[in-house]
């Protein structure tokens, strides 16, 4: 499997599926699994019963993970979905693999 490259905390736009187009906050990675979470896409119901977080239960709407091939990662520095690339360097003296963005070359 290729190497997942969108991160907890990045923007990413979905590229298919019902929320097609969507810009969304990713709330999750499952690197393992090659799935994301993201804030908005995806959504479903789900009936809860009372518990300790929720006193009434009911019906709350959750995120549904997606696999992350469907998603592509928007450059924080341009604002463009785009493919990113793959460098190793250096982020607070841990060696890393920095993704650089392949439209405006911001490395984040
Ligand atoms: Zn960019």
């Amino acid at each position: 499997m290729a190497k997942m490259s969108i991160k907890k905390g990045d923007t990413v736009k979905i590229l298919s599926g019902k929320d097609r187009g969507k810009q969304g906050t990713v709330l999750h990675a499952y690197p393992a699994e090659g799935k994301i979470k993201v804030e908005g896409v995806a959504v479903v119901k789900k009936a809860v019963r009372p518990n300790q977080q929720n006193q009434t239960g009911g019906i709350v709407s959750q995120e549904a993970k997606i696999d992350a091939s469907n998603a592509q990662l928007v450059c924080p520095k341009c604002g463009a979905a785009t493919r990113v690339g793959h460098k190793q360097g250096e982020i607070d003296g841990h060696k890393t693999s920095i993704r650089v963005c392949k439209k405006c070359g911001a490395e984040f």
